[in-house]
């Protein structure tokens, strides 16, 4: 699949289905079946228990801003893109993701509450994104 930037800089490829939830907008993890772990993003195999019995999970659309960067010198097919926001963000309820601020860096702080959601791209991408509420 190629839906996630040009380049495959999220590690979804082993994951089926989840283009579709992306694309339904949904905010998904997987658990693993065996000891509950939450991963966001989703993965298909447990590090903890080396199990492959996940399935998904409706993940929260809001978290906490954990850390943000503005990238001026983007890597190999995002150099259109920049400048742009990445913001690290706790999800409430389990998972922690990397998305694009969809904002001002001026209207945000570490450790202030944001939402999170699925947001198109040029090129028929998508990427995370995070804005203030
Ligand atoms: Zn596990």
């Amino acid at each position: 699949m190629g839906k996630l930037g040009k380049v495959e800089f999220v590690p979804f490829s082993k994951v089926d289905g989840i283009e579709e939830r992306l694309k339904e907008g949904k905010i998904s993890g997987t658990r693993c079946k065996k000891c509950n772990e939450i991963y966001l993003p989703p993965r298909m195999d447990c590090p903890v228990c080396l199990d492959e019995e996940m399935e998904f999970v409706d993940c929260e659309n809001k978290g906490t801003l954990v850390t943000f960067t503005t990238i001026h010198a983007a890597p190999a097919g995002f150099e259109d893109d920049a400048p742009y926001t990445i913001c690290l963000v706790d999800v409430e309820g389990g998972g922690r993701l990397i998305g694009w601020l969809d904002g001002s860096e001026e209207d945000i702080k570490i450790g202030m509450k944001v939402m999170v959601g699925i947001k198109d791209l040029p090129e028929d991408r998508m990427i995370y994104s995070v804005s203030v509420k």
